[in-house]
């Protein structure tokens, strides 16, 4: 387009001649026959993630280019799904920052700032994620990292009002994508492991006016309990587990089936992670690690399906879930799908909660199987006979066999398609907690003696799962662990995100690799497909994010700025150069072994959950080795006094003193030393 202007405010009147996110219960359900449109963060309220556009295909794939992207000017990693409504797509990119841009060209249309504190990344495990936004009837919804939700107006990108959801005293956040239903948007947020309470709000679309609050673990019962619900769950919890907040935090995913006009929130995991701290004498614990089902209107509970009773894991069961009618055993069931972190795949009777079928999609230890009289899990000794003395190495590891990374689900084949992983962790619980509030707290108990079986070797694939036959159908093994969302389309396509920076389309039967581009970037966000004047696109927000990403270091490749991608038939438009390293030049090490040492402890607790494991940063946020000279001076006013807040470095003299900092430091100059040797961890 050679006048990208005038393409803008074309692309602008044609979205106000139709009303600008002109988008409504009516125009999500009847979603499978508006194949243009992707309207909601699952592209229907049964988020199949399935596009039922053809013109890209098995056949045509080969042909697939670039068609534009459009870049947000930062490393920061990118989880949103987009969502495109006649013409525009809406995003988020980096800090909460919401853009329009015309679908067709990828030119700016408006962005708007909600001007996120960016110290509160401190609040978060892994990095200032956002899983994209919502709209309704002519606005665009976000929730942002510091607990608000926002109305922008789609048309203009002003802000129409604003809320706050959570308690700033207390360590909550947001990361996941609102859905709006029967005009009431939805959101959860995240904050188990820094010890508070998780909760879903429904907020009127029109005005921000809260009409239900759903609290997925009990408070102090001296309090008196918000409603009979929360005081059924109480009964399953011993001690007082009010005083870690409990968790259960919905970050992520929610479905609805306008049929039974019912809400499926998915719940998170206990905090602290073990079960005898936080609920000493047992207890399964609700609704952690849960499915449950509400009333859209009120908030009303009407069932559940706990997939880890008295969760001790980490085992969040916040991953998509997908609403699907399968034939099973010769009748047509209305089933939800769910592949959690904990390794099984669930199929459960949407309509009741009951479990249909479950089998594990990555091996396990942590259960033998699920029963399915009880429903219940069997769990395995000895891989859960650890404590603060002995390490035991369970998996899936806390990084789950399948995190937030969406899955799809194709009606045309029959099969989900899981970004799936098998992880590993050396678990150990201590017997009390650390003093620190505010801070992630998982209560390992650091001095341990090391699980005795080795680890067996990290892996990442894609699996593409029949849920009728409990089965996988095909699978690609990937070269590491951590890997995209996928999207399903009618084209018999599945596309997804590899880690080691490509994009790639296979055959949604096959398993067949049909294309791929390297795209200089993990793409981990999950893809869309659209069209605009009758001509399909895929995309996808391109920048590398996520646990493993950020708190398991990975090599430092991953370096182009993050971006939207969209890809179409006969694209050629090339990517612009990645920038080099910098030199790796750090001073010399002037400290003692005790001092690196402590410096490493301290390191590994705090500092690691931003900047990666044994220093090694995936690149989202900068690579601490190579620190340049002005960095190295300006050390300490950095970590204690926030000399980088507002680039998101949160100031820590409350937790370190100059003596800590400069332990830090002399670890992160051994580390550099390393790398520049090529000695390794
Ligand atoms: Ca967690």
């Amino acid at each position: 387009m050679r006048y990208p202007l005038l393409s803008a405010l074309l692309a602008l009147a044609c979205a106000q001649a139709h009303g600008a996110a002109n988008v409504d219960a009516k125009r999500i359900t009847a979603a499978g026959s508006d194949p243009a449109n992707w309207l909601t963060t699952g592209r229907t309220y049964h988020e199949e993630r399935f596009s039922p556009l053809t013109a890209i295909n098995d056949k045509t794939v080969a042909k697939l280019g670039l068609a534009w992207y459009h870049d947000f000017g930062s490393t920061i990693g990118l989880e949103a799904t987009p969502l495109v409504a006649d013409g525009v797509m809406y995003t988020s990119g980096v800090w909460n920052i919401l853009h329009a841009i015309d679908a067709k060209t990828g030119k700016s249309l408006w962005s708007y700032d909600p001007q996120v504190p960016r110290h509160w990344m401190r609040y978060m495990c892994c990095g200032p994620a956002n899983r994209g936004p919502a709209l309704w009837r002519g606005k665009v919804f976000e929730g942002t990292i510091d607990g608000r939700l926002i109305a922008v107006d789609a048309a203009t990108g002003k802000l129409v009002w604003s809320v706050q959801t959570t308690d700033t005293s207390k360590p909550y956040s947001i990361t996941g994508a609102p859905r709006v239903v029967n005009g009431k948007v939805i959101i959860g947020n995240g904050g188990a492991e820094f010890g508070v309470r998780g909760y879903v709000t429904a907020y009127d679309a029109e005005t921000g006016k809260q009409v239900w609050r759903f609290w997925i673990v009990p408070g102090n019962p001296a309090h008196g309990f918000e409603d009979k619900t929360v005081e059924m769950a109480a009964k399953t919890w011993r001690g007082e587990w009010w005083t870690y907040g409990a968790g259960g935090n919905a970050w992520d995913a929610f479905a609805h089936d306008p049929a039974l006009n019912l809400l499926y929130i998915a719940t998170g995991n206990g905090a602290p992670w073990s079960r005898d701290l936080r609920s000493p004498g047992g207890g399964d614990n609700l609704f952690l690690s849960s499915i449950v089902a509400v009333r859209p209107d009120t908030g009303e509970y009407v069932w559940h399906y706990q997939e880890v009773p008295g969760e001790n894991w980490d085992y969040t069961a916040v991953q998509q879930m997908t609403l699907a009618d399968l034939q099973i055993d010769g009748k047509q069931r209305k089933v939800l799908l769910h592949a959690p972190k904990n390794g099984f795949f669930y199929v459960i009777d949407r309509t009741n909660g009951k479990l249909i079928s479950a089998n594990n999609f990555v091996p396990v230890n942590w259960a033998s199987h699920i029963d399915l009289k009880t429903g219940r899990p069997v769990e395995l000794k000895p891989a859960n006979s650890y404590d603060d003395k002995q390490a035991s190495l369970v998996y899936p590891a806390h990084f789950g066999a399948h995190n937030w990374p969406p899955m799809s689900y194709s009606p045309n084949t029959g099969l989900v398609y899981i970004p799936a992983q098998e992880t590993s962790w050396p678990y150990t619980h201590a017997k009390e907690m650390p003093p620190w509030r505010m801070n992630w707290n998982t209560a390992f108990a650091t001095n341990a003696k090391p699980a005795t079986e080795p680890a067996p070797p990290l892996k990442g694939y894609l699996t593409a799962w029949d849920p009728v036959k409990q089965k996988e159908a095909w699978r690609v093994d990937h070269a590491s662990v951590w890997n995209g969302g996928t999207l399903a389309t009618a084209g018999n396509l599945v596309f997804q995100g590899a880690a080691d920076g490509r994009f790639v389309a296979y055959g949604a039967d096959s398993g067949r690799k049909l294309w791929e581009m390297p795209i200089q970037t993990g793409a981990m966000a999950g893809p869309i497909s659209y069209s605009v004047d009758g001509e399909q696109y895929v995309a996808v927000a391109a920048g590398w994010s996520g646990s493993i990403a950020i708190i398991g270091g990975m090599a430092p490749t991953h370096r182009a700025t993050s971006r939207i991608l969209a890809f179409k038939l006969g694209g050629t438009t090339a990517l612009p150069p990645v920038p080099p390293m910098p030199p790796l030049a750090p001073p010399p090490q002037t400290a003692s072994k005790e001092v690196i040492a402590r410096g490493a402890q301290l390191y590994g607790a705090t500092c690691r959950l931003c900047h990666g494991l044994n220093v090694e940063s995936g690149g989202m946020t900068p690579d601490l080795r190579y620190m340049s000279a002005e960095t190295h001076k300006a050390f300490k006013d950095i970590v204690l006094y926030g000399a980088r807040a507002k680039d998101g470095m949160a100031p820590f003299a409350d937790m370190f003193s100059e003596q800590d900092a400069d332990a830090i430091h002399a670890y992160i100059i051994d580390r550099a030393h390393a790398a520049r040797t090529g000695a390794s961890q």
